[in-house]
Order: structure tokens, then C-alpha cells, then sequence
């Protein structure tokens, strides 16, 4: 793939839709475009041209297609586009919630995937449509361009099975496809890169756990650059304490409840949205900002939800450690784990039995890429910023690249034939 070319980057969810252009040999973000409350007649639009909002408007966008279309005229403006024609965009990455046990790595997309991505809707009833929507919708505008899937659950496909199983009889699993799979793989797979070359090792050569903490979190045991076990688990709702979402409870809660007569989607609602630190922390919010503010000035309740939060992520930091023979360093990404120092340092001041030595005067004022550990700790503490747009972009470059190396390969052996 040449370096000039662009890659477009869509994440496709169930009412909004998001776009970014790369230029790939600079890995360069060239534009980007949101649209929320798709379906309805005043979705929100907003074009950005390198970092700088140049459109912010309410458009009718009735579906995925329109929205889409809406977008990419701005990419070819003649006053605040980035491209002349959208004949210059030959390849297209789009985020997959769902790979189940059949995608274990970043995938062209024809007909056949299509057909296999229905199959697994089931198993993302609320993400897998709009995501299949998404793709659909570029054939349409883009029809020459070649369609990636890069999915959430690739990069933890190479848990061993006693990491993935639940123990429940055998026949779940195999009926249902009822195990572990895993999520934000895109963002583990990313840091785990990133933080290898920071340290200057190899990611082959080195045992991390990384903790991707934002408004859902996940961590996972990276083991010369394989995942050996992840928080997440058949979907996002497992694991720490996040900002809606429960995290891991004991399952007989759920049992509980439909006995005193809540339905599914009640339950669902309530373990999913009314949960983690915005049911806990008693002010109304789920964003960390005000569970830190709130338990400095002494309200219990948000105390309460940023202990469980810290308690849970020790938890998983010490076990982790301890799965993978003993980590080399910690990775923390995402808005919290990048952003929220007071957060981390919970978490970091519990960590020294495990050989992680806190600097505290770098972890309350450093910025990532760094390291907040100090010079002589045994388990280095990294912060990274992830960026799994640019991850997605990367592997389809790949994907691309391979895909049109083969066809060269072919059409080579045939002529030699004739
Ligand atoms: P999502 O899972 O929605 O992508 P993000 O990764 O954006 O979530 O993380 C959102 C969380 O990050 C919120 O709890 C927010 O409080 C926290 N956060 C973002 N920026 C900051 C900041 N500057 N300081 C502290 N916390 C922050």
C-alpha cells in the first residue's frame, strides 16, 4: 500500500455513525465526521478538519446510508474537504463488535463474511446490525473500495480454553456458544504495541497487563503479545466497576430478581445503564470527574464507588500479575487510565507487593506516553494513549496490502502459464 493512500475508519453503532480519514503513511488524521440520533429527523452532524470543527449542524438522516453520504460530501468540499474525489479512498476499515470463535484476525469483507456476520448478531443483538448497516452503506457510496473488519473480540481469541470457559455444562457452549470472548481488543492490541516500542523490547518478549479504563473498562494478561486472559466476558457487561455498567456480580443477583418478579430487559437496563459508579456514587453521574470531586469533599457514596472501582482493578492487577509469571509493566489507556491521575493513584498505591513503585510526583502531573513508576521498580507503570481508530486503519492497510499482493501473484502465475 502506498503511503499517500487513505484509509476511512467507521464506527457504526446502533444510532450514530463515526468517520475518520487517515493518510496512512503519515498516520495522519485527515478528517473526521460524527452523526448522532440516526432514524430520527434532527441527527446531529459535525465535520472536523484536522482537529478544527468546520460544520456542526442538525440534518434529517433517516438511516446509516444517508448519514454516510452526508459526511463523505464534506470530505470532497472544495472549501473544507481533504480529498478532490472519493475515487481516492480504495479501502475502508470498519469497527466489528462481534468476531465470535470464526474471526480471529482483521478480515476482508465479501459476501461470504457478510453472510457470517449475520450468523452472529445473536451474540451483539444491538451493535452487529449497525455495524453490517455500515459496511452496507459504503458498498453503496464506495463501490470500488475494499471493506475490512476489524473486530473487538480478535485480539483475546488467543485465550486458552480454561481462561475462556465458563462451568456450565459443556452443552451451552456448544448449543449456544455460550464463553468468554472479550472486548476493546482493538485498544488492548494498540497499547500493547505501543507500550513494546516505549520500553524498546519486543512485544514477543515481554508480559504485560494492560487496563483500558474509560466509561467501560477491561483489562487483560498480555503474554509475549498474546492475550491469556481478559475482564470482559460473553459481552461487555463483565468484569471491573464501570460508568454505567455493573462489572462481575455473583449470577444468582440476576436470579434474585426475576424471583422477585424484574423481567430481562429490566434487569438488563439496570446491570447496564443504572450501575458502576453512576448507581453507587449517589450524585447523578457516572463520569469519574465527579466521582473524584465528590468523594474529596467527603460525600460517602462517591467514596464508596471509587473504592469498589479501585478494589476491583487491584483485584485483576494482582491476579493478572500473577497468571502470566509476573508482569514487566502496567499499561493504563483510555479516558480514565490516561487522563484521571487521582483515579490511578488509588489503584497504584496498592500495587508495590507486586514490585510496582508509584512516582507520585510524575503520576499527578506526566502526561502519556510516560512512565509514572519510579526509575528502580521492578514492574514498570506506563501510561499510553490508545488510538484504536489508527489501529483500525493499520490493519486494513495490512489486510489491503496482502489482499492486492495476492491477486499480483496470481495474475503473475497465470500469465507465466499462458
Ligand atoms: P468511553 O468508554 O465512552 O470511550 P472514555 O475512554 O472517553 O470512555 O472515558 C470516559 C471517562 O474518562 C469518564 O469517566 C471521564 O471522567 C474520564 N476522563 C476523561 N477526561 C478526563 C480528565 N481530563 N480527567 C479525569 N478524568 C477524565
Amino acid at each position: 500500500m502506498q503511503n499517500s493512500e487513505k484509509i476511512l475508519v467507521i464506527n457504526s453503532g446502533s444510532s450514530s455513525l463515526k468517520l475518520t480519514l487517515y493518510s496512512i503513511g503519515s498516520k495522519q488524521r485527515l478528517a473526521t465526521g460524527f452523526v448522532e440520533r440516526i432514524g430520527t429527523d434532527a441527527a446531529n452532524m459535525i465535520y472536523s478538519r484536522n482537529g478544527e470543527t468546520k460544520i456542526e449542524k442538525t440534518v434529517e438522516a433517516k438511516n446509516h446510508a444517508i448519514a454516510l453520504d452526508l459526511v463523505t460530501q464534506y470530505l470532497i468540499d472544495p472549501e473544507i474537504g481533504v480529498i478532490k474525489s472519493l475515487d481516492e479512498i480504495n479501502a475502508i476499515g470498519h469497527r466489528v463488535l462481534h468476531g465470535g470463535e470464526i474471526f480471529k484476525t482483521a478480515t476482508l469483507i465479501d459476501t461470504d463474511v457478510i453472510t457470517q456476520l449475520r450468523y452472529l448478531v445473536p451474540l451483539g443483538p444491538l451493535h452487529m446490525p449497525a455495524n453490517i448497516g455500515g459496511v452496507e452503506a459504503c458498498k453503496k457510496i464506495f463501490p470500488d473500495a475494499q471493506n475490512v473488519a476489524v473486530f473487538d473480540t480478535a485480539f483475546h481469541q488467543s485465550m486458552p480454553a480454561y481462561a475462556s470457559r465458563y462451568a456450565i455444562p459443556n452443552e451451552y457452549y456448544e448449543k449456544y456458544g455460550i464463553r468468554k470472548f472479550g472486548f476493546h481488543g482493538t485498544s488492548h492490541h494498540f497499547v500493547t504495541l505501543a507500550a513494546s516500542e516505549f520500553m524498546g523490547r519486543a512485544p514477543e518478549e515481554l508480559k504485560l497487563v494492560t487496563c483500558h479504563l474509560g466509561n467501560g473498562s477491561s483489562l487483560a494478561a498480555v503474554k509475549y503479545g498474546k492475550v491469556y486472559d481478559t475482564t470482559m466476558g460473553l459481552t461487555p457487561l463483565d468484569g471491573v466497576v464501570m460508568g454505567t455498567r455493573s462489572g462481575n456480580i455473583d449470577p444468582a443477583v440476576v436470579l434474585t430478581l426475576v424471583r422477585q418478579g424484574m423481567t430481562a430487559d429490566e434487569i438488563d437496563n439496570m446491570l447496564n445503564k443504572q450501575s458502576g459508579l453512576f448507581g453507587v456514587g449517589g450524585i447523578d453521574s457516572g463520569d469519574m470527574r465527579d466521582i473524584v470531586s465528590n468523594a474529596a469533599a467527603g460525600v460517602a457514596t462517591a467514596k464508596l464507588a471509587l473504592d469498589m472501582w479501585a478494589h476491583r482493578i487491584v483485584f485483576y492487577i494482582g491476579g493478572y500479575s500473577s497468571l502470566i509469571g509476573g508482569a514487566d509493566a502496567i499499561v493504563f489507556t483510555g479516558g480514565i487510565g490516561e487522563n484521571s491521575w487521582q483515579a490511578r493513584e488509588k489503584v497504584l498505591s496498592r500495587l508495590e507487593s507486586i514490585g510496582c513503585i508509584m512516582d507520585e510526583k510524575a503520576n499527578s502531573t506526566r502526561r502519556g506516553p510516560c512512565y509514572v513508576s519510579t526509575p528502580d521498580s521492578p514492574v514498570a507503570v506506563i501510561i499510553m494513549p490508545t488510538d484504536e481508530e489508527l489501529m483500525i486503519a493499520k490493519q486494513t492497510s495490512e489486510v489491503v496490502s496482502a489482499y492486492r499482493a495476492s491477486i499480483r501473484k496470481e495474475e503473475a502465475e497465470r500469465d507465466f502459464v499462458i
